[in-house]
């Protein structure tokens, strides 16, 4: 059959434009993504072999390898993994399934400079394409494990791939790369130099399970094939001693398991003996992905049994609302062939989430005091998530109210704590006072506002859709009640005020009894009463709900969601 040309869907296009033309400066990332693809595709070779026992692979001897070859200038990264048939070629690396991928591109012609942009293709992350930033041509072999046929996919990048089937291929990928004329003022390295490559993989990927494996320096000359040698330890950074441990490894392990580039905000590590022992590595992100709030968003903590990889998305093991949480949790005593529906279930598991839920709580708690800067970025990039978590985690509340914050009438930038908005409460003050709505500025210039700026009394402003349902069902913190300064009636006098305004109120409900009436009839199909108010100081009415009713703002977004 002869080989089909095929069209790069038009991001994948702009994508691949901007390797050819690359911005990146550090370029030595390529074979990390081939290296962490291979690895992925050798994970789930062993995966479905687990599951499926009819299916003919050959598991014996799964590995990695890397073949330079000086004089063609081409460098080969090859697994003997699960492989992919025709149709995933054309689907997997043709197009760009990222839901996020339109919203990149479109921030990255906005982007203002070259540092700009570098950040940007640092936060995304390209996969398989960053190949073209050292190749002007990629060529693709593979055959999905179980299958006859072979597949070629070959691309220059400018537009068009051909994709031909093959017979002799063996099982799993070989991407080969014809590497760029080197360019030293371009810091394009020689891509070809063992000494070079095995630093890169060190560096990069030293954790990787499966043995990475290239051609030993040749000691004598004229001898046949040089013996190949393993370039990683392959040692599980979790199972190691805390302080043989550098941050820079933690990092790579974060982006070979996040797909992110940019270093984690936060690393966790957590250890338990005894009967379940277990070992969890968890980190923060420093930014949120692009579909953290999409149906179907997953989960990122990958549940390993003794070393070996099992799932990925490991849903029992953290809850949604820390589904931007990403890590390994490596379990000493469960089956290798545990499947969902037994994790949901496990006891121990339960207790391990349990444990692992706290744990990053605490972390965030920690980084309040300990590095301000990043709590500020964390809750910017994942405050919104996490207070989900006060609609669905009973248990952690409390912790979770602790290390939430928001925009207060005492600040006018920063945001501020629940435990300081109470350290500055006033003498006689015993209600925590909030507002709900749309923007500061809409709420600033509420009626609702002007009886707690004449007083002087803090009120939070809550503007994520998320605050105006838990609200609804967190009644305290620290004892003192939460209070929408919207509802129902607010105190905020003393009792000989109380007295002295109810006497005037009096006096004046009778000086006003015929208008009152008059508005109540004009207007008494869409409002329960019309009453004197002591609480306004400048606008001459205002809507109040009663205490359990929806504020406006409930109301519209129920309305929207079609209720
Ligand atoms: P990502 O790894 O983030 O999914 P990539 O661009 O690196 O994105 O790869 C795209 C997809 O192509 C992978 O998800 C995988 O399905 C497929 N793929 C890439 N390399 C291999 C490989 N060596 N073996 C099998 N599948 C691969
Ligand atoms: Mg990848």
């Amino acid at each position: 059959m002869p080989a089909e040309t095929f069209e790069f869907q038009v991001e994948a296009r702009q994508l691949l434009q901007m390797m050819i033309h690359s911005i990146y400066s550090n370029k030595d990332v390529f074979l990390r993504e081939l290296i962490s693809n291979a690895s992925d595709a050798l994970d789930k070779l062993r995966l479905e072999t687990l599951r499926d026992d009819t299916l003919q692979a050959d598991t014996s001897d799964l590995h990695i390898s890397i073949e330079a070859d000086k004089e063609k200038r081409t460098l080969t990264v090859r697994d003997n993994g699960i492989g992919m048939s025709h149709d995933e070629v054309v689907q997997l690396i043709g197009t760009i399934a990222n839901s996020g991928t339109a919203k990149f591109l479109r921030e990255l012609k906005e982007a203002k400079d070259a540092a700009a942009s570098e950040e940007l293709i640092g936060q995304f992350g390209v996969g398989f394409y960053a190949s073209f930033m050292v190749a002007d041509e990629v060529t693709l072999v593979t055959r999905r494990a179980g299958e006859g046929q072979g597949t070629r996919w070959n691309s220059d990048g400018e537009g068009t791939y051909t994709v031909e089937s093959v017979d002799d291929a063996p099982q799993g990928t070989s991407v080969t790369l014809r590497l760029k004329p080197e360019d030293t003022e371009d810091q394009l390295f020689d891509y070809t130099s063992p000494w070079k490559l095995r630093e890169i993989v060190k560096r990069y990927s030293d954790f990787i399970t499966w043995p990475i494996r290239m051609a030993a320096a040749a000691p004598g000359e004229d001898d046949a094939e040089p013996a190949a040698e393993t370039v990683n330890s392959m040692k599980a950074l979790w199972a190691r001693s805390k302080d043989s441990v550098t941050a820079e490894e933690y990092s790579e392990l974060y982006k070979h398991i996040s797909h992110d580039w940019t270093d984690p905000l936060e690393t966790i590590r957590m250890q338990a003996e005894g009967t379940f022992e277990y070992q969890a590595l968890l980190f923060l992100p420093s930014h949120a992905p692009q579909d953290l709030f999409m149906q179907g968003h997953k989960r990122g903590v990958q549940l390993y049994v003794k070393r070996v990889f099992i799932m990925d998305d490991c849903e029992a093991l953290m809850p949604t609302y820390l589904r931007f949480v990403k890590g390994v949790v490596d379990a000493q005593d469960l089956s290798l062939n545990v499947s969902r529906e037994i994790l949901q279930q496990d006891r121990q598991i339960e207790m391990m989430r349990r444990r692992l839920v706290k744990k990053v709580l605490s972390t965030v708690k920690e980084m309040m005091s300990a590095s301000p800067e990043n709590y500020r970025t964390f809750w910017k990039e994942f405050g919104r998530v996490l207070k989900e978590g006060l609609l669905q985690d009973f248990e952690n509340r409390d912790a979770l109210l602790e290390v939430s914050s928001f925009a207060s009438t005492q600040d006018e930038e920063g945001l501020t704590t629940l435990r300081s908005y109470v350290d500055r409460m006033k003498e006689g003050q015993d209600q925590i006072y909030f507002m709900t709505g749309e923007s500061r500025a809409a709420m600033e210039s509420s009626p609702h506002m002007e009886a707690f700026r004449a007083k002087g009394l803090e009120v939070l402003l809550l503007t994520d859709p998320v605050d105006e349902v838990w609200v609804q069902s967190v009644p305290e913190f620290d004892g003192k009640q939460l209070q929408s300064i919207a509802k129902g009636e607010v105190d905020l006098d003393s009792d000989e005020e109380k007295e002295k305004a109810e006497a005037e109120r009096e006096q004046r409900q009778q000086e006003y009894a015929g208008l009152l009436a008059w508005m109540t009839e004009q207007l008494g199909d869409s409002l329960k009463e019309v009453r004197l108010s002591s609480r306004l100081t400048v606008s001459p009415a205002c809507i109040v709900s009663d205490t359990h009713d929806v504020t406006p703002a409930l109301e519209n977004m129920y309305r929207a969601m079609g209720e």
